[in-house]
């Protein structure tokens, strides 16, 4: 139900004419900003993160305002633990649940095709494992017809199973498209945003400095080093490392990719590819890496605190983790399966793994990354010039 407040937004828009529209907030939205205009007047939290500092420059929260805030908060839990108006408070203030509500619809708003949208509200833990399975067993079913799918492959030589060129044909599309949903869907919310940040271009030292925030995942230390909550008001790193575990195990192993096909492609050198080859070496460690990062993470959001984010959200974050985690043990499996009989099989079941990953990866979690990144950059910019209402923190 929208509040007070957002009605009398939609009846000042209509009766400044039609020139002046203003956007209608959902029930979520206005939920932001009601809790906003509180923290607005407490600030105690101002040191936590990225999303207070910007709070500051505004008195007013638009919906390009709040779906920007919603974005930039990392949902460490840290402002929600050191709240006195939180829960069971009649103020009811829950920001971290607040903006992962909001974040989740902008997932949704700014999916591309938009009319595709939908699928973030059905992807979730049962629909990415029966995905893979249906994928693998096609894949089993294709190899088992080929006469190829119990046996030594010759040379360990998976493209004897399914041809390189068959692989690329399957693959290539998909992560293109992933790849263009994921590009189309953040360009949207780039330009929704920019002009509630300042509209400013961005410049190198925001760039390296948002580059800075993601890459160490800065605002999951809680603002003072000692990290973030998970299951309760303690403060842990946790988080952080299982994060950048999966993070650099995924670019580890998408950088074995690209070298390998490198290899093929610029040297002719065809795989599989032993140890201490590049691809070989990026895999494995980035494999490892990827495998440790999910199934710590995983651990992680079952023990979650109830009142952080938003509860509805669950099975698509645990459907994400699944898929890189089945992504990179079937890696792993394929690898220490070479010259066995049960190669093809592995490889059915890695190919298949791999293909929902790129298949759910345009209507899931893996945008998360993307969004937030697109909100510390225009944070960033935002930041380096003079607050507009003269007051907070800057
Ligand atoms: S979350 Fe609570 S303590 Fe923190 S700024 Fe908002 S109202 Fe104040
Ligand atoms: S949950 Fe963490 S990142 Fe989000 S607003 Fe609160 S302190 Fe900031």
């Amino acid at each position: 139900m929208q509040s007070l407040e957002a009605l009398t937004r939609e009846a000042a828009s209509l009766a400044d004419g039609p020139r002046r529209v203003i956007p209608i907030l959902s029930a979520a939205e206005t939920e932001v900003g009601r809790q906003m205009q509180i923290c607005n007047a407490c600030r105690y939290c101002e040191g936590f993160c990225a999303v207070f500092p910007a709070m500051t420059r505004r008195l007013e929260f638009g919906k390009a305002d709040i779906h920007f805030l919603a974005n930039l908060c990392h949902n460490c839990g840290a402002c929600l633990h050191a709240c006195q108006y939180a829960p069971p408070h009649e103020f009811g203030v829950n920001v971290p649940q607040a903006m992962a509500e909001v974040r989740g619809q902008t997932y949704l708003d700014y999916a591309w095709p938009p009319a595709l949208g939908v699928l973030y509200q059905r992807n979730g833990l049962t629909l990415s494992l029966a995905l893979a399975a249906a994928l693998a067993l096609f894949l089993v079913l294709a190899a088992a017809m080929k006469g190829s799918l119990w046996g030594a492959a010759p040379g360990d030589n998976f493209y004897s199973v399914f041809p390189h060129n068959l692989l690329v044909g399957m693959f290539a599309p998909v992560f293109l498209f992933a790849v263009l949903a994921l590009g189309m869907g953040v360009r949207r919310f780039w330009r929704d945003i920019t002009p509630a940040t300042s509209g400013a271009p961005l410049n190198r030292p925001a760039a390296a400095e948002a580059a800075d925030a993601v890459l160490r995942l800065k605002y999951l230390d809680g603002g003072h080093g000692d990290g973030c909550h998970n299951d309760d008001d303690a403060y842990t790193l946790a988080r952080r490392r299982f994060h950048h575990l999966t993070f650099y195990g995924f670019m580890l192993c998408f950088a074995a990719t690209t070298v390998a096909t490198l290899y093929h492609y610029a040297f002719g050198w065809a795989a599989p590819y032993a140890l201490p080859s590049l691809p070989k070496l990026l895999g494995v460690v980035g494999g490892i890496s990827l495998m440790a990062g999910t199934a710590g993470l995983w651990r992680l959001n079952r023990r979650r605190h109830p009142l952080h984010g938003d509860l509805a959200q669950k099975p698509m974050d645990l459907g994400f983790i699944a898929l890189l985690f089945l992504t990179s043990a079937s890696g792993l499996a394929l690898w220490l399966g070479r010259g066995t009989p049960a190669l093809a099989l592995l490889l059915c079941l890695h190919l298949g793994a791999v293909m929902a990953l790129f298949a759910t990866m345009p209507y899931g979690k893996f945008g998360h990354g993307i969004f937030r990144t697109a909100a510390l950059l225009r944070h960033a910019v935002e930041k380096r010039l003079p607050n507009p209402i003269g007051l907070g923190a800057d």
